[in-house]
């Protein structure tokens, strides 16, 4: 236009006929806006995307992997990982995502949703062989570690060369990391902007595909200004794929993903506590964390009760410090015998102990129908873990509680557990302060005693096995 202006002199009618061919231009521009619009916005536009919303029970879009026409290298690991058949939010996004879709997927953590999107950026990868490929952003460290693993499982016969960019770690080892050229990223958004912007030599200029995990909480405003940073130097011509278990309808967020022509798909939740459970939460500072357990211990007196703790040196203190001060409490951790492990379990199962302090290897699968309460001692690190482990009790009908005891070092970990969940617990009130003062000076006794106990222990225990690494010393961090 700038041409027709600065270089013609037009006639009267000359000027005429160019009104007319600017206008059309125009209108021509603004259909092929709206056109664009309609599929970077269908949630703006009030026209529906292409949409499909299925629950466990409905019928699957394919029923094996096989039937997908996936590179072999990728059913090798598929089957690998015994994934038999595909879960409903895989039957439904896969499909459309080999298809080249932009993928809005509505799922939640343990619906196999990593997968959903992995498998289809594999299966691209395959074809194409270039570095920088995918970038998998996540709202946390944790998340990020887990999405990473899940591609390595995925991409292991294929030779994935993947790398975890996060917070919290060495920027040089990451740095020499993503100059070995991985196909996939996947990075907290700070972590990735800041290799973006000082990493000499590393740029994301030839990224394909664009995963935004937990994207409704990626796309709050906390993440806004590196989000858009991001943004600016990957392409805008590639495929984006957002996964979160509620999605915002809110079009200024999304907009920033730019999608085109996202087709939305949504399972009804898979994981659900029992109706007969009261679950709560208790916030707690770290330092009074003993007292306030033995105060809900006293409260709980005579219930069946299985502790949860994360380690197994908070398991054997707990349990040694729950002795201590007279309660009937057995551990349960990867660091005792089988023989003794079995032992725990079946003074709890007859009522010879009426506590069983255990890590994680108690939170699947044992299955006692008389459990009364479930106190989460430390925060699950996973969201699954949580329903696990307060599905130990309301069984079979029966009712149960579950309290879980939040510091101020556990609120990210809880609030993700809170949103998995879909709701807000309700917080239990702290016991009067006096109370907690006069307990806190015993309980602290009776720690100091626990841990010089629970030192022994180790001791015993490494002098029996003779520096030897068995088995169970690989699972510190019990899962
Ligand atoms: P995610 O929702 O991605 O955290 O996955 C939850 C769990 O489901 C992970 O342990 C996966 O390994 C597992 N999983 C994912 N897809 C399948 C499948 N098709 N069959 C069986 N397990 C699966």
């Amino acid at each position: 236009m700038a041409v027709i202006t600065k270089k013609s002199k037009p006639t009267k009618l000359a000027a005429k006929d160019l009104a007319e061919k600017i206008k059309k231009n125009a209108l021509k521009k603004q259909k092929e806006d709206e056109e664009k619009n309609k599929l970077i916005s269908p949630v703006n536009k009030k026209e529906k995307p292409v949409e499909s919303v299925v629950s466990p029970e409905d019928e699957l879009k394919f029923k094996t992997f096989s039937e997908l026409k996936l590179v072999p290298e990728l059913l090798e690991s598929i089957q690998q990982m015994k994934f038999t058949k595909p879960t409903p939010i895989q039957s439904e996004a896969i499909p459309h995502a080999l298809e080249g879709k932009d993928i809005i997927g509505l799922a939640q953590t343990g619906s196999g949703k990593t997968a959903a999107f992995a498998i289809p950026i594999l299966q691209a990868l395959w074809e194409a062989q270039t570095p920088y490929f995918g970038l998998v952003l996540a709202p946390t460290r944790e998340l990020a570690y887990q999405i990473k693993e899940t591609f390595d499982a995925l991409g292991n016969s294929m030779g994935l060369r993947s790398v975890c960019i996060v917070g919290g770690m060495e920027m040089m080892d990451q740095a020499r990391d993503l100059m070995r050229k991985p196909h996939i990223i996947v990075a907290t958004p700070g972590r990735m902007m800041d290799h973006l912007e000082n990493t000499k030599g590393f740029n994301l200029k030839n990224l394909k595909f664009l995963v935004m995990d937990e994207a409704d909480r990626l796309l709050d405003m906390e993440f806004g200004p590196v989000l858009d940073k991001i943004f600016k130097v990957i392409p805008s011509k590639r495929t984006t794929y957002l996964f979160s278990a509620t999605m915002t309808n809110k079009i200024e967020k999304l907009q920033r993903a730019s999608l085109h022509n996202p087709v939305r798909v949504a399972v009804s939740t898979k994981y659900q506590t029992a109706d007969n459970l009261m679950q709560s939460m208790m916030l707690v500072s770290d330092g009074y964390k003993n007292t306030y357990l033995i105060h809900l211990l006293n409260e709980f007196v005579g219930k069946s009760i299985i502790i949860f703790a994360r380690t197994c040196a908070h398991t054997q203190r707990t349990s040694l410090l729950a002795r201590i001060l007279g309660f009937s409490a057995v551990p349960l951790h990867g660091q005792l015998t089988q023989a003794q492990r079995l032992g725990s379990l079946n003074k709890f199962k007859s009522g010879k102990a009426n506590i069983l302090i255990a890590t994680d290897v108690a939170a699947r699968g044992l299955d006692i129908p008389s459990v009364d309460v479930v106190i989460n001692y430390d925060i699950p690190t996973d969201s699954k873990a949580y329903i696990h482990r307060v599905g130990r009790t309301a069984r079979a009908g029966r009712s149960g509680k579950s309290i879980s005891l939040v510091t101020q070092y556990d609120l990210e970990m809880y609030l993700r557990i809170e949103s998995v969940l879909g709701k807000r617990l309700p917080k239990d009130p702290s016991p009067p302060r006096e109370i907690l003062d006069a307990l806190h000076v015993h309980v602290d006794r009776a720690t100091a005693e626990a841990i010089r106990q629970t030192k022994d222990f180790h001791e015993k225990r490494n002098d029996k096995i003779g520096g030897k690494k068995r088995r169970d010393d690989r699972d510190r961090e019990e899962r």
